[in-house]
């Protein structure tokens, strides 16, 4: 079997890990990538050691030897050369309208395949929403909410809810430890926005010695309440539950690889004989942010293959497919 040749727009701290995860792989090639100031593309494969020298001393893969070329339309660019089964969509969604404006520029170039993105906000997965005729007329079989949550954890509630006649909550709660927090940019603003008296834009407009100046006064850490995540409007969408009985929350360390708390989803619900209890999935705390985000948008970027080949296009999310392990 042919590998799927994959592209990861966006090279920043899920970029960069999605092509270290893929390195190892037979059943992928991930051939072609893109950051903001250039692309590269080369169908034998890329090196993601190069890859990533180049990015960290340069700014951009762009300048890469040979194949790189650096453009300041890079993801049009990309898809005019490049020949890419399906994408891994790495990018901050910022402004909130960001990824929907990138899938409008795959559907307006006439380019098929899978995309996948791992999406957070419930608003953003809307406007994909919004968007499935398009893309099933397209011929793109995208998947969205494919990280870790929306994602890993929106599944296995979905799974879990299995064992119940009614689901009456489901409660995420994470744990994220990261050394720098400049490592996952676009990850960090988008949960400022999430904090009382942030908005998107703000977050977006604040540069990163504000940034920085904002984490020092809470020593690096995120606590997160009530968030507005896709989880709810999936696990409504695949009739397990309302999107109100869904609650996200977690905390961040920006200064600290290890965990700060266990990432977990507690599933309740009533079973047919009338017992109420509880399912519970834990996951491993050395497991990495990048690991629980990468590690499943490929499983459902390889799902979404599967789909697409037998012509079943248009928009899927984490809750509705299961995903397929990767080798
Ligand atoms: P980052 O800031 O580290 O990197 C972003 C990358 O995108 C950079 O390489 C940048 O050059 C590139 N980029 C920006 N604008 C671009 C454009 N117009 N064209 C091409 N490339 C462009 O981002 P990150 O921290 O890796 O986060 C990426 C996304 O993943 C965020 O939206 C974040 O919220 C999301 N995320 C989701 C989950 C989940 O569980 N669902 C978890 C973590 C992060």
């Amino acid at each position: 079997m042919k590998p799927i040749r994959v592209g990861v727009l966006g090279f920043g701290g899920l970029g960069q890990a999605a092509a270290q995860l893929l390195a190892p792989k037979t059943e992928m090639r991930w051939v072609a990538v893109a950051d903001k100031q250039g692309f590269a593309y080369n169908p034998e494969g890329l090196d993601p050691q190069a890859c990533r020298q180049i990015y960290q001393k340069q700014g951009s893969v762009g300048y890469l030897d040979s194949v790189g070329i650096i453009s300041n339309d890079s993801i049009r660019e990309l898809l005019r050369k490049a020949d890419v089964d399906g994408y891994f969509l790495a990018l901050p969604n910022l402004p909130n309208t960001f990824m929907a404006s990138v899938a409008q520029q795959f559907i307006n170039s006439g380019w098929q395949g899978v995309l996948v993105d791992a999406l957070k906000r419930t608003s953003a997965v809307e406007q994909l929403l919004a968007m499935r005729e398009d893309l099933q007329e397209a011929n793109i079989t995208y998947m969205t909410g494919c990280g870790a949550t929306p994602g890993l954890l929106t599944a296995a509630a979905a799974v879990a809810a299995q064992s119940f006649a009614e689901v009456h909550s489901v409660k995420i709660t994470f744990g994220v430890g990261i050394a720098n927090w400049d490592a996952y940019r676009a990850t960090i603003r988008e949960d400022i926005a999430h904090i009382p008296g942030f908005t998107v834009d703000q977050a977006k407009a604040m540069s990163d010695a504000e940034v920085a100046a904002f984490l020092d006064k809470t020593n690096g850490i995120l606590q997160l309440e009530n968030m507005e995540h896709a989880d709810d409007i999936m696990l409504e969408l695949a009739g397990i539950c309302d999107r109100a009985q869904v609650t996200v929350g977690g905390i961040v360390d920006t200064r600290n690889a290890q965990k700060p708390l266990s990432t977990n989803v507690q599933l309740t619900g009533r079973t047919f004989e009338g017992k109420i209890s509880t399912h519970t999935f834990t996951l491993g705390d050395e497991t990495s942010m990048a690991a629980n985000v990468c590690g499943p948008a490929f499983g459902y970027l390889k799902a979404g293959m599967a789909f697409h080949q037998r012509g079943i296009n248009g928009l899927w999310t984490a809750a509705e497919v299961m995903p397929q392990f990767v080798r």
